[in-house]
């Protein structure tokens, strides 16, 4: 395909306002593109490369626009191009408003590096050819070579060739048509369902790929597209939610801290680990401890997700910042190393494959594709595959997983996970499977408490067996400055998560000189303690007197220093629940 042809596509699309019109645009352009269809596929999104795949251009602004302006003949410079771009708005419509067309000459007397040198026509599969020899010029030199090959490019191209080029160099396509609508036209324009290419997709991360399976194979091609070791797809994520959400849908949920750290997806091939940050790019070289651990824990391939973290060296996370320099750090990384160590912290497994000695000769499958993807089994399978493929060394690096029901015991995991420092706790769904670059409701992060609130205790009830000479659950009130009852206060809830033995031993001694009457288990409390309590929630209920009641309502602390008249106040909750 002519490279004037796709740009033709790009501007019928960007042209397009409506949705299905941009999407009909992009299905004609892959079911014209023949043998350049995984580039189009791409490009049409302003992508040079795989989704997977971390190779970048590496091509800043002032090197384009040097191309541009040598391109654009001897009168202008790279500053002139710069202010054209900010007169324009966009380097694509700069670029297009520059006659490259008189210069063609030069290209042919300059010999230019690429590919596309000479007068023909440039073509899809060209540009592509001279971008990815672009993209490897390293070291003394590359700059020039890469400003040459833009020449080579920028000097054959009209202006609308010049327009997509300009804007895909830079990554700044913008006409309108990402993920979705390529996922989409590949569908209709080769007739599968959206499904089968949403689900190709993000096992693959490779639109090219996928839109050519299902050109030649349809939806069962798609179907057989598996995991490949050493290619990352995208991390399955987590929205903000509650305990009681998660209880609610789940009946149980599994509860894993939540780490001070960052994402990685880890893949070993059985000779080779390839380490992947959030945004699938490669971060191997920066982290030797996470090379250095799968050579300790994996014997057959693998594909792991975790997160690691920055530690002190007394095993303490450190601010999220100094992960993040760990993964930029490109030189001295053993000295990097040295100022800050680095701990991987496996909660997954997507690949489980099988060690040479226990596979056989391997027969008709290769090496990557062998074993089993595990995205379709349940997180307790998964979890039990990755203890499974671990070596007993390193079974600490798992984190911890507790299947529970019970907002106490949760309470105890999210308590220690904030004692050893990290954000909190992950509530996920024990039965759902994994879906890569999902942000779905199977697993949540649980939101910090946003506000707390101080409120009176007014009763209490004794515990229960062991705990039958210790208060246990504490009723609690909030002031009402209507003075609507007796004593001013308005009940809200009850509060029994979040408490020790010990502390509850200490809340019996400072609340019982305060017990006014006893009825069974049941004791009225006159007004003289102040709680600090976090919750979810705030809800509408006839249960109390305030008329509302607290959701997972957890006991923080006591506060000392207020007196009851100090507590908050029915208007306050009033106020806090309309904000929610
Ligand atoms: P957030 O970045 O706030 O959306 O929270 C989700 C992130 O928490 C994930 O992408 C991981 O990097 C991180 N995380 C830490 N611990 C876990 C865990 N046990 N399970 C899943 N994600 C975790």
């Amino acid at each position: 395909m002519e490279f004037a042809t796709f740009a033709g596509y790009a501007r019928e699309a960007e042209d397009a306002t409506a949705d299905h019109a941009i999407r009909e645009h992009v299905t004609g352009l892959l079911r014209a593109a023949g043998p350049d269809l995984p580039v189009a596929a791409r490009y049409v999104q302003g992508r040079v490369f795989p989704a997977h795949d971390s190779t970048k251009l590496d091509v800043g602004p002032a090197l384009c626009y040097a191309a541009i302006a040598k391109a654009a003949g001897r009168n202008v410079d790279a500053d002139d191009v710069e202010a054209r771009v900010a007169e324009v708005g966009d380097v694509g419509e700069a670029a297009a408003s520059y006659d490259f067309g008189a210069q063609q000459g030069l290209a042919a007397f300059t010999g230019g590096s690429g590919e596309e040198a000479g007068g023909d026509p440039l073509t899809v599969a060209g540009v592509d050819a001279d971008l990815s020899e672009l993209a490897a010029a390293e070291g003394a030199g590359s700059e020039n070579t890469k400003r040459d090959v833009l020449f080579g490019l920028f000097n054959r191209a009209g202006p609308d060739e010049a327009r997509y080029l300009g804007r895909l160099v830079l990554g700044e396509m913008r006409i309108g048509v990402g993920r979705g609508t390529v996922r989409d036209a590949v569908a209709e324009a080769f007739d599968v369902p959206v499904e089968a290419v949403e689900r190709a997709l993000q096992v693959t991360n490779d639109h090219g790929e996928v839109a050519v399976v299902a050109r030649e194979s349809g939806a069962a091609g798609l179907a057989d597209l598996g995991l490949e070791v050493g290619r990352p797809v995208d991390a399955m994520l987590a929205q903000a939610g509650s305990v009681s959400e998660a209880l609610g849908d789940w009946g149980s949920a599994a509860v894993e801290w939540k780490y001070d750290g960052a994402r990685v997806q880890v893949h070993y091939d059985g000779e080779d680990v390839a380490v992947f940050s959030r945004n699938t790019e490669d971060v191997t070289d920066p982290l030797p401890e996470v090379v250095e651990f799968v050579e300790r824990a994996l014997d057959a391939p693998a594909i792991l997700d975790g997160e690691v973290v920055a530690v002190a060296d007394d095993g303490s996370p450190l601010p999220f910042q100094e992960i993040l320099r760990r993964f930029r750090r490109k030189h001295d990384v053993a000295q990097a190393r040295e100022d800050v160590a680095v701990e991987f912290h496996a909660f997954d497994c997507l690949h489980a494959g099988v060690s040479e000695s226990s596979s056989d000769s391997g027969a008709g499958e290769t090496e990557s594709r062998s074993g089993e993807d595990l995205l379709d089994a349940p997180l307790t399978e998964r979890h039990e595959c990755l203890r499974a493929v671990l070596s007993d060394s390193v079974q600490g690096a798992v984190a911890d997983r507790t299947i529970s029901d019970d907002p106490e015991e949760i309470e105890a995991v999210e308590a220690a996970a904030l004692d050893a420092g990290h954000e909190g706790i992950m509530l996920k769904n024990p039965e759902a499977v994994y879906t890569p670059g999902r942000r779905g409701k199977n697993w949540r992060k649980r939101k910090p408490d946003v506000e707390t609130l101080d409120l009176v205790v007014t009763g209490a009830e004794w515990g229960e067996g062991r705990r039958a000479t210790l208060l246990g659950t504490f009723l609690l009130a909030a002031r009402s400055e209507a003075g609507s009852t007796d004593d001013g206060f308005e009940t809200i809830g009850k509060v029994a998560t979040g408490i020790t033995d010990e502390k509850l031993e200490a809340l019996t001694d400072l609340l019982e000189p305060h017990v006014r009457s006893q009825d069974g288990a049941d004791l009225d409390i006159d007004p003289a303690v102040v709680f600090e309590v976090g919750y979810e929630e705030i809800q509408p209920s006839p249960t109390y007197s305030s008329g509302y009641a607290l959701r997972f309502p957890r006991f923080l602390g006591v506060r000392d220093d207020k007196d009851p008249a100090d507590a908050d106040s029915v208007e306050r909750v009033e106020r806090l629940a309309d904000r929610q």
